[in-house]
C-alpha cells in the first residue's frame, strides 16, 4: 500500500505527504503517516484537523502514534494528522484560498480547490480503507468528547462503532450534504466515525486521554489490536440536544462548567444587555449534566448558551431515566469487555444522592439492545 509518497512496511511506521491538490501553481500537501502490521488485518483510517483551528483532534493522532507498536497491530493505521494545514497556519476553521468548509465539499460537484482536496482524499484514503475516523472540535460551543452518528445510518455499523468506541455520548443527528462521513457511506457504504474532542482552538488535555482510550477500543474491536474493550457501564444515545437559547443579546456569565451535574431550578447562566442595562436570568429546567457551554461571552438573541443531558426520575425515586436519549447499560463481568464507572451518570447521581446497581449484559446483548433503539435495515455492511 502506498498513499502519496508514504509506503507501508510492514511491522513499520512510515511517514510522507500526499498532493491533495494544485492551486494556482502551488502543489497543496498533507502529512500521511501509515503503521503497517506484520499480520494481515483491517486498513483503517484516522483524520484530525479537517477544521484548520480544531486542535485536539491533532495532539490526539500524535499522543496515539506513539503508543502504537507496529509489530503488535492487524492490518494498517493510516494517520491524516492534518488534514488543512493551511487553516491552520490563519487558525482558521476555512480552507483560506476559496474560504470553503471542507467538511461540505465531499461527494459534491465544484471546480474550486476545497472540492479537489476532497475528491483526492476520498479516492487516495477513504475507498482505501474498510472504516475510518475522523475526529473534530466543537466551534461556538465546548463540547464533552462524544461520537457522532447519522440517523440515516441504515447498516447500523455506524452505531456499533459508535458502542465500541466507547464514549458515554453518542449523538445522533441527520448529516449534512458534503461532509465526508456521509459522502463516504454513500458512495462506498464505508463508516466514518465522527468524534468531537473539545472546542475549536482550546486544548482540554482531559479530554484527548478519553479519546485515545476510544480509538484503542475501536481497534481491538476492529480486530487490529489484541485486548478487551473498556467500556463505560451506561452510554447515552441523545436523539437531540437540549439547548438552552438567550432571549436577548448581552454579555454572557455562565454560572456552571462542561461536565457538572446540575440541580432542577439551579442557576445556569446569567445575561446582561448593557445598553439597557437588564439583566435575565436561566435557570435548568431539570436536573442533568452539562453537555456544551458555549465560549464566547457576547451572545445574540436566539443563540445557544449551553445544553444539558437532561434526567428525570421515575417511579418514587427508585430510577433515573434520561430524557431525549437512550440509556444502553453494558456489562460488569464480561470476556470481551470491562467496564468502568460512568461519569456522567455518577455526577448526576450524587447530586441527587442516589446510587446504582450495574446490570450486566454480554456485548452481544448489548449490540441487541442497540437494535432496538434504532429501525435497521436489512443489508447489513
Ligand atoms: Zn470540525
Amino acid at each position: 500500500m502506498k498513499i502519496g509518497t508514504c509506503k507501508a512496511v510492514a511491522g513499520k511506521i512510515t511517514s510522507g505527504s500526499l498532493t491533495v491538490a494544485v492551486h494556482q501553481g502551488k502543489i497543496l500537501k498533507i502529512p500521511v503517516i501509515i503503521a503497517k502490521g506484520e499480520e494481515s488485518g483491517k486498513t483503517v483510517f484516522i483524520s484530525a484537523g479537517m477544521h484548520g483551528d480544531e486542535i485536539n483532534g491533532i495532539e490526539v493522532i500524535r499522543n496515539f502514534m506513539q503508543r502504537i507498536n507496529p509489530a503488535k497491530l492487524h492490518g494498517a493505521i493510516i494517520f491524516l494528522p492534518i488534514l488543512n494545514p493551511w487553516g491552520f497556519k490563519k487558525k482558521s476553521r476555512y480552507i483560506p484560498f476559496d474560504k470553503k468548509d471542507l467538511n461540505r465539499c465531499f461527494n459534491v460537484k465544484g471546480n474550486s480547490v476545497s472540492y479537489k482536496i476532497a475528491r483526492t482524499l476520498m479516492k487516495e484514503v477513504v475507498k482505501k480503507c474498510d472504516f475510518g475516523i475522523d475526529l473534530h472540535d466543537g466551534r461556538t460551543n465546548l463540547l464533552l468528547p462524544h461520537t457522532r452518528i447519522f440517523k440515516k445510518d441504515k447498516c447500523g455499523y455506524l452505531k456499533e462503532l459508535s458502542h465500541a468506541f466507547g464514549s458515554e455520548i453518542i449523538l445522533q443527528r441527520e448529516g449534512e450534504k458534503g461532509m465526508m462521513a456521509v459522502a463516504s457511506f454513500n458512495l462506498y457504504k464505508i463508516p466514518v466515525l465522527t468524534v468531537e474532542v473539545g472546542g475549536a482552538l482550546i486544548l482540554r488535555e482531559d479530554f484527548t486521554d478519553q479519546v485515545l482510550s476510544g480509538l484503542k477500543n475501536i481497534l481491538i474491536y476492529g480486530g487490529l489490536l489484541n485486548g478487551v474493550l473498556d467500556l463505560p457501564v451506561r452510554q447515552f444515545f441523545l436523539d437531540d440536544r437540549l439547548g438552552y437559547i438567550s432571549p436577548i443579546q448581552g454579555i454572557l456569565h455562565i454560572e456552571v462548567e462542561l461536565g457538572d451535574a446540575v440541580n432542577k431550578e439551579q442557576l445556569i447562566a446569567r445575561i446582561h444587555n448593557p445598553i439597557t442595562d437588564r439583566e435575565i436570568k436561566i435557570k435548568s429546567k431539570n436536573p442533568g449534566v452539562v453537555f456544551s457551554v458555549r465560549r464566547d461571552a457576547i451572545i445574540n438573541r436566539g443563540e445557544s448558551i449551553l445544553s444539558i443531558l437532561h434526567f428525570k426520575l421515575e417511579k418514587g425515586r427508585s430510577e433515573l431515566v434520561p430524557m431525549q436519549a437512550k440509556m444502553l447499560m453494558n456489562m460488569t463481568k464480561p470476556e470481551e469487555i470491562i467496564t468502568r464507572p460512568t461519569i456522567l451518570l455518577d455526577n448526576i447521581l450524587s447530586l441527587l444522592g442516589l446510587s446504582y446497581k450495574v446490570v450486566g449484559v454480554s456485548l452481544k446483548e448489548s449490540l441487541k439492545r442497540l437494535d432496538e433503539y434504532f429501525t435497521l435495515a436489512k443489508n447489513k455492511h
